[in-house]
């Protein structure tokens, strides 16, 4: 996975399970052994595209809106 494609995921995985902002992956890093990109839940930082959705309320939108598409 690229960087970019696990920024996606991780701020997917963020919308549809509807985590809490501290829930959950946190961030990527680059894997030393297979050399892409995965999530970290341990992660000290929170990534910057994941805390901008939240600082502008873009993810409890996106949150909201997924609640209503699974009922
Ligand atoms: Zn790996």
């Amino acid at each position: 996975m690229s960087k970019d494609l696990a920024e996606t995921a991780l701020i997917d995985q963020h919308i549809y399970k509807g985590f809490h902002p501290h829930e959950g992956p946190q961030d990527v890093y680059e894997c030393h052994i297979c050399g892409y990109y995965h999530l970290t839940s341990k992660s000290l930082s929170r990534n910057e595209r994941l805390q901008e959705m939240i600082d502008s309320g873009e993810m409890k939108k996106k949150q909201e809106a997924q609640r209503w598409e699974r009922f």
